[in-house]
């Protein structure tokens, strides 16, 4: 079994996007308490305390929208500082990102993925549910500016939708030529909006493998990510392509994550909430960080046990959030 020493910890469940694919449209979300939400010291405490004696090492920070969270960038110089802190990453929609990747930058962060799903600035706002001024172009602007400030990799995140974006393909996969940059198309999961655009369905990464290798071909990459996406290039291409199928494909024997939410409560997988732990009323109700340290080792224990085999079985009954409430 793989080591599980990566933790995605969502900062916030509240997001400024309501993308179609994430959250339920038409239904107002429950979003988390301020009080419920976990404090900067109490997060630092699990991070310290916690995840780093049990041997987590590198760590994610999403959301919801991490950036809305306040105060994120000392955050992240706080957890950058941990002598044990390996690897410190953030995954975001960009839309605030301009403005503060030079801080972010600074602070400790070194790897970012931004979620980009069209380059057309009118499905781009379609999919993220907005119906203001176009969001686009900050998303953009957010993008270059951390490309600029050095990120590296850059990451951008795709999810394909029939009949959206997914004549964008190849004009999506085509930003990794030129650039250092790698995007990863993610199959959609049927978690927060079991009716995509109607019922559209999902695309395959075998489908998209298909498309792009029809056009440029696709070779073996040198690069490696951490986790579950496999990765490829297009021949003579500076950056990469990731094809991460968690719905065609399980790979939850390759599975090295963990995932702590807003409000405390640490998920040992993406779609079961089987043995999760809340760890936030626990550290407020005075119990010891070596004894949550055992809670933690015994989850660890179980994981392998606790996978999508409750999705293979067509039971979506255990998914009581949302992406954005989870910490995709
Ligand atoms: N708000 C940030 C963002 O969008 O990048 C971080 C949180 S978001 C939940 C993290 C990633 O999850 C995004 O790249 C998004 O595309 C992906 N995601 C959200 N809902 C999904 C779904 N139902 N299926 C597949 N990926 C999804
Ligand atoms: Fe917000 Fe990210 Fe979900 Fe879009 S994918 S609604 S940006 S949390």
């Amino acid at each position: 079994m793989n080591q599980v020493d990566y933790l995605r910890i969502s900062l916030i469940d509240r997001c400024n996007f309501r993308c179609q694919y994430c959250m339920p449209q038409g239904t107002e979300l429950d979003y988390i308490l301020k009080q419920q939400l976990l404090t900067d010291d109490e997060l630092l405490t699990l991070i310290q305390e916690v995840f780093i004696p049990v041997g987590f090492t590198r760590f994610r920070l999403t959301g919801g929208e991490p950036l809305l969270r306040p105060g994120v960038v000392d955050l992240v110089s706080k957890i950058a500082a941990f002598p044990q802190t390996q690897d410190l990453s953030m995954t975001t929609n960009g839309f605030l990102l301009a403005p503060v990747a030079q801080n972010l930058y600074d602070a400790g962060l070194r790897r970012i993925n931004i979620s980009l799903d069209s380059l057309d600035a009118d499905t781009f706002d379609l999919i993220i549910g907005n119906r203001g001024r176009s969001r686009w172009q900050d998303v953009w602007n957010g993008i270059q500016a951390a490309y600029h400030v050095g990120f590296d990799p850059l990451k951008l995140n795709v999810v394909v939708i029939p009949g959206v974006n997914d004549h964008e393909v190849l004009d999506l996969a085509a930003l990794t030529i030129d650039k250092h940059w790698h995007v990863r198309f993610i199959e959609f999961m049927p978690i927060g909006n079991l009716r995509l655009f109607g019922d559209r369905g999902w695309v395959s990464s075998a489908e998209l493998r298909r498309q792009i290798s029809d056009h440029w071909g696709l070779t073996e990459s040198q690069i490696r990510g951490n986790g579950p996406a496999e990765v490829l290039k297009i021949p003579g291409a500076q950056g990469t392509l990731g094809f991460i199928s968690q719905m065609s494909e399980c790979f939850c024997d390759r599975c090295n994550r963990m995932r702590l939410n807003a409000d405390g409560w640490l998920r040992p997988c993406l779609l079961n909430e089987t043995g999760q732990i809340d760890l936030k009323t626990a550290l407020r109700h005075g119990v010891i960080t070596t004894q949550l340290q055992e809670q933690v080792r015994e989850l660890l224990e179980i994981k392998p046990e606790i996978n999508f085999k409750e999705r293979d079985s067509g039971t979506t009954a255990a998914y009581t959030r949302t992406m954005s409430q989870i910490g995709g």
